[in-house]
This record gives C-alpha cells, structure tokens and sequence, in this order.
C-alpha cells in the first residue's frame, strides 16, 4: 500500500531577476505505509525542495504528490517536519515549544503533555522542560524540535537533514533513539541526509538523487538484516 506517491514531479524556481532553475525534475517513487525511506546526494541536488513539496510548504511545478491518497496542496496535520536547524519559539519553554502541534491541532492536551515529557527524556532532555530555548545549546534545541515534530504522532515524518549540526556522537545516540520511536509508531519517515552511511544505517530503501537538474539516479533497497 503506498502512503507517499510522487509521479512525474518537476519543480522550476522562478526568481523575478534571474533564470529560472530547474531544481527537480521528472521525480517519481512510493513509500509505503510505515517504511523509512532516506533520500541522500550532493548539495544542490534538490532534497530541501523534494521535502518542502512533500509537507506542503512551496508548490511544485508539475506532476502528482499524494500522501494517503490526498493531493498535497498545503501542510496537512498528518505531517510532521524537523527542519535542519530548530525554530523553537523564543518567549517558549521547551514544554510549551514542544506542545504546539498538539495545541494547534486542539489534541488533549494532558495527554500531550505525557507524551511531551516522556519525548523529551527519551533524547535526554529531562529536567529541561522548564528552560527556554536560549538556556539550551544548539544541539538540545534541536532535539527538543525533534519531539515538536513528533509529539502529535504524525503518520508521516518529514526529517530535513535533523542532525546535521549535532556532535558525533549525539547523532549516533539520536539515530539509534529515532530508529526506536519508528518502530514503536509504525511511522512513515522520509528522511534527508548528506550521509550515505546514516542513510543505510536507518533505512528500508534509499533514493539517490544527482544534480542538475535534481534527478533520481538510483533507488537502493537496504537488507541489513535488521532485528
Ligand atoms: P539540496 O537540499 O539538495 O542542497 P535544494 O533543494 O536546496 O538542494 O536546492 C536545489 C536547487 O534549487 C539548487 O540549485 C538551489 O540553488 C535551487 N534553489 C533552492 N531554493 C531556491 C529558491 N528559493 N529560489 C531559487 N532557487 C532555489
Ligand atoms: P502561553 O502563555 O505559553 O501561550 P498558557 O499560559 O496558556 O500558554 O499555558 C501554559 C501551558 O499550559 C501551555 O504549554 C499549554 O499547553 C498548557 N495549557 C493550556 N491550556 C491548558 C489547559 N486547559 N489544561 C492544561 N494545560 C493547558
């Protein structure tokens, strides 16, 4: 059953004063429901444009994106996406930054607030919940994103290069965490790296795109055997 469906995706960039670019083109591949697809390539390829299509953000210029069987026009609620830097609210506390997809969609919100906190602990920010966003380094910011994303159980998780910024070993601590949360959630993930091997290390299949314009190149299917 496929959940993601892109078929014949072209994105032109139209900048008033400039050439157009072509950023995509001819972009087609499925995902299905609960798999982890990772989509990695130099920079320039179009991943950030493929991702931001996807979640409804920026219009594409032909071709169909469908999640669960609707036209992706707009973000949906379904969706959840971590961008590469986070972009907590400042006047927040890490809770409440944390909270605002479940408050937005008007979800219970003590039950959230469970969910917030449990989220929270698991990529080791207990007894941060109270802080605001200033009180934290860069790479705890971005894992507290990474419960926001995460915190009204999407069924597709949008991840835009997540733990570029973040030291070795943190992003091998949040890679094993991430692995875990999807298997518990059965989510849909379509994940964004520069890294091949963090690409293998977390994926079902990988979509290699090249450059200029953006083009699937390949699409690897990854057996490791995984328990
Ligand atoms: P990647 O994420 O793989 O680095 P991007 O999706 O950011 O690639 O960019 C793909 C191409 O589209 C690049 O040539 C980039 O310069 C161009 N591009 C991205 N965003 C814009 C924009 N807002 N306006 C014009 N061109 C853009
Ligand atoms: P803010 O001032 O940050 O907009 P509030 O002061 O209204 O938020 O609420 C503080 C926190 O309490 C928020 O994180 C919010 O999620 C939570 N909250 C808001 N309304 C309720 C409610 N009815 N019951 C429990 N918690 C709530």
């Amino acid at each position: 059953e496929s959940w993601i469906e892109v078929g014949g995706l072209q994105k032109f960039y139209r900048p008033r004063r400039s050439e157009p670019t072509h950023a995509l083109s001819d972009i087609g591949f499925t995902v299905r429901r609960g798999e982890f697809v990772s989509v990695v390539g130099p920079s320039g390829c179009g991943k950030t444009t493929l991702l931001k299509i996807l979640a409804g953000l920026i219009p594409k210029s032909e071709g169909v994106v469908r999640i669960s069987g609707r036209d992706v026009r707009k973000p949906i609620p379904e969706v959840g996406m971590v961008f590469q830097s986070a972009t907590l609210l400042p006047w927040r506390t890490i809770l409440q930054n944390v909270m605002i997809p479940a408050e937005v969609q008007g979800l219970n919100i003590a039950t959230h607030r469970r969910r917030a906190r449990e989220l929270l602990s698991m990529v080791g920010l207990d007894g941060f919940e109270d802080k605001y966003p200033h009180e934290l380094s860069g790479g705890m910011q971005q894992r507290a994103g990474i419960c926001r994303a995460l915190v009204h159980d999407p069924a597709v998780l949008l991840m835009d290069e997540p733990f570029g910024a973040l030291d070795a070993m943190t992003r091998e601590h949040m890679n094993v965490e991430l692995l875990r949360i999807w298997r518990e959630s059965g989510q849909t993930i379509v994940f964004v790296t520069h890294s091949i091997s963090e690409a293998v290390f977390l994926s079902d299949r990988v979509v290699v795109l090249s450059p200029r314009p953006g083009r699937i190149a390949e699409i690897v299917p990854i057996d490791l055997g995984r328990p």
